[in-house]
């Protein structure tokens, strides 16, 4: 379909695009890669008269890993995050998420901004970014802020970001222990029926820490802090991932929809988060 009439503008810094989003309100959005937006306006399902494209807006690109930190500027598409040695070395989770996103063509688009900003439920970065515990840069009128990627989401694309505010970089602490995002989809390209991201650290044969995020099994990504518990302490036995995968299943709220019934979506989760429980502790 082709998408409803809009203006389309292209500032060249970040007052630009500011002023555009006060002086349009609600009839204005900014534009990453647009994987997300676009499908969305030829669908009908978003109408924008004011697309404010970021191409061009300095200091939204580049990755950093220093000092023990990792920030990514929210234009960093997800093919960059595939190709980036020092980033494959620091937080190899990132890349292990980006590869199970959609295909080639949308990883050379989407931005992992517009993935965490959107809102979406079916989208991958934001649980990892909980997992994570990432901060979100915003910068709006009354300047710039932190959100902790655990506060962001509040419903299906609906987050703590104001209108008028833009996502600018992506940081959390570079980290250690052993690691997972492990993925279920109907075929290549598709959205998650279930996704789990895993973090373990390991001191002797003891889970010391734990950090647990599931994907599109409620209408925010879903950071469990029960599942984490279940796990820290233990030597990551049967017992205690079936304690951390009931700890998850009394956390999502998933519904039915075109990738099965609830009840099949509470099986596939169960399987995922064994999985990748068991791969992050083989690695830990
Ligand atoms: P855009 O489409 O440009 O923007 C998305 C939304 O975020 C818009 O509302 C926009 O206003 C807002 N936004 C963007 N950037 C900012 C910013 N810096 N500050 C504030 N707001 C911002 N994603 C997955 O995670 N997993 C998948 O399996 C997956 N499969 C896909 C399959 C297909 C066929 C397609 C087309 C897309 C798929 N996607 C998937 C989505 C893809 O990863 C998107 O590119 C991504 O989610 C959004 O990034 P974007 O840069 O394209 O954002």
């Amino acid at each position: 379909m082709i998408p409803a009439a809009f203006e389309y503008h292209r500032p060249a810094d970040m007052a630009g695009v500011i002023a555009l989003l006060e002086e349009h309100g609600d009839d204005a959005r900014v534009m990453a890669g647009g994987h997300s937006l676009i499908p969305m306006m030829k669908l009908r399902m978003a109408e924008i008269p004011h697309l404010i494209d970021l191409q061009d807006v300095a200091g939204l690109k580049g990755i950093a890993v220093a000092e023990g930190r990792v920030t990514l500027g929210a234009m960093v598409t997800q093919h960059e995050l595939i190709q980036h040695q020092g980033l494959a070395n620091t937080a190899p989770i990132l890349r292990e998420a980006a590869l199970v996103i959609a295909d080639p063509q949308v990883r050379y688009m989407g931005t992992v901004g517009g993935n965490v900003a959107n809102g979406d439920p079916g989208n991958d970065m934001p649980g990892l970014m909980q997992c994570l515990d990432a901060e979100f840069t915003l910068v709006g009128p009354d300047g710039q802020r932190t959100v902790a990627a655990r506060d962001f989401y509040e419903a299906a694309y609906m987050t703590e970001r104001e209108d008028e505010e833009v996502l600018t970089a992506i940081s959390f602490a570079a980290p250690s222990g052993g690691y997972a995002y492990e993925k279920q989809k109907r075929k290549i390209g598709d959205y998650a029926t279930a996704a789990a991201a895993v973090i373990l650290q390991k001191d002797g044969g003891t889970c010391a820490a734990a950090s647990i995020a599931m994907t599109n099994l409620s209408d925010v990504p879903v950071w469990s802090d029960a599942a984490g518990e279940a796990l820290t302490g233990t030597s990551v036995d049967a017992a205690a991932v079936s304690a951390a995968v009931q700890a998850v299943l009394d956390d999502i709220d998933p519904v039915e929809d075109n990738r099965g019934p609830v009840a099949f979506k509470r099986h596939v989760a169960g399987i995922i988060l064994t999985r990748a429980i068991q791969r992050a502790w083989g690695r830990a």
